[in-house]
């Protein structure tokens, strides 16, 4: 194996946590006791196997108190992925055997989009909104999409390229009080932690999140599902998280999910706060420079998350520069991680033209990103405009 050393330099700026975070101490220790001692599967009647149990017990009451829930509405997943499949496909399976009609936001992440338009090709219709040309989501089209035959709305709270958030409260509010029978899913991926998620004030049926968007580990997430709500599995197997969610449980993983959320849930107001002075330096140094595009929204009217900044610089494609920062010890990202450079048409959908999201960075901090490292940021732009802008 590499040495790490080699692979991140020891004065390295990451600057791409929207992609995934490092995994605190507290949860790297709490993961690696727990596969030292409690390595018994969950489903063993034994003490060893009781001890597991006990810690996924631990760990879903800890997320079901964050979210101001109850635990037996947890279930755990692989990840957000996993999460929103099932959400979607589950409750098609169920809710969506007689309706057709699901309704959704042009911006949805990958594992939403990508789920929805299988279901399109299997025969359901799919209305997709989009914002308004002041790149706003406006809580009435959702509304105003409604027909007898929905049977799903699927939104998401912040979204992930430049960080905007929707209006999911307000649409699910009043969808639910219209059209009750109607369910709703939230992929609060991208919120979850960093701004006040609570499923009542959401009004959701089902939300997804995940566990290294927050300092946890990769290969696990959860699924919030109301009492009541039907899902037909995507997996078959054992009894596991109710049957619907078969397999051996990760018992480490699941416990840094908890440990993470623990760690977390006391300071999502002064983590914000510093996330919004950040984001207030960097789009004043971006102010400063020449060529450069907001492509995240700063309109006092709209609501963003202030850990996602997206912007262009002028001519030069977006993996140019990235390649360029990297090696300067800058980690950034070109969109969304999980298209890997790929075009989503989230960027489209606000009306951006080509020729400047191909040039997006996106740019999403923690609660460890300095002042220092945003200058070292916009230094490093600077010096590629001069050096790329002739290969282009
Ligand atoms: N939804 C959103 C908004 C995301 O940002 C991501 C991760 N990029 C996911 C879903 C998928 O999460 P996971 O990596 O846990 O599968």
């Amino acid at each position: 194996m590499e040495n790490s050393e080699n692979i991140i330099q020891a004065e390295s700026i990451y600057l791409d946590n929207a992609a995934t975070t490092k995994p605190s101490d507290t949860v790297t220790k709490a993961v690696s006791l727990c596969m030292a001692e409690c390595y018994g599967n969950p489903s063993s009647l034994h003490k060893l196997g009781l001890q597991a149990q006990s810690r996924i017990d631990q760990a879903r009451k800890i997320i079901a108190n964050s979210l101001g829930t109850d635990p037996e509405c947890i279930l755990f997943t692989s990840g957000a992925t996993e999460s929103n499949n099932l959400a979607i496909r589950g409750s098609a399976g169920t809710y969506g055997r007689r309706k057709k009609h699901i309704i959704t936001s042009a911006v949805e992440h990958a594992s939403v989009r990508n789920t929805i338009n299988k279901l399109e090709e299997q025969g359901y219709t799919i209305t997709r909104i989009f914002p308004d040309q002041n790149g706003h989501f406006q809580a009435q089209d959702f509304v105003n999409a409604v027909t007898d035959q929905t049977f799903l709305i699927s939104m998401m709270l912040t979204e992930n390229e430049t960080g905007r958030i929707l209006p999911v409260g307000s649409v699910f509010r009043k969808i639910k009080k219209k059209y009750p029978g109607i369910i709703t899913h939230c992929d609060a991926v991208q919120a979850y932690m960093k701004i006040p998620v609570k499923i009542n004030a959401l009004q959701a049926d089902m939300l997804s999140i995940s566990s290294h968007k927050i300092h946890g580990v990769k290969g696990v997430g959860a699924l919030y599902v109301r009492k009541g709500i039907r899902l037909e599995p995507i997996l078959t197997g054992g009894s596991q998280e109710k049957s619907i969610r078969p397999g051996t449980e990760s018992v480490p993983l699941i416990c840094g999910f908890g440990q993470a959320v623990a760690d977390m849930q006391d300071s999502i107001e002064t983590r914000l706060h510093n996330a919004a002075s950040n984001r207030e330096y960097l789009l004043q140094l971006l102010a400063d420079m020449q060529d450069i595009s907001i492509n995240s929204d700063t309109d006092p009217a709209g609501e963003s998350s202030p850990y996602i900044l997206n912007f262009s610089v002028k001519n030069i494609r977006s993996e140019i520069m990235l390649h360029y920062l990297e090696s300067k010890g800058i980690y950034v990202s070109s969109g969304s991680a999980c298209s890997k450079g790929a075009k989503s048409g989230v960027l489209s959908a606000y009306r951006i033209p080509d020729r400047v999201a191909d040039c997006a960075i996106r740019v999403s901090f923690s609660e460890h990103t300095t002042e220092r490292e945003l200058l070292a940021l916009t230094e490093a732009i600077r010096k590629g405009q001069e050096s790329l802008i002739h290969t282009k």
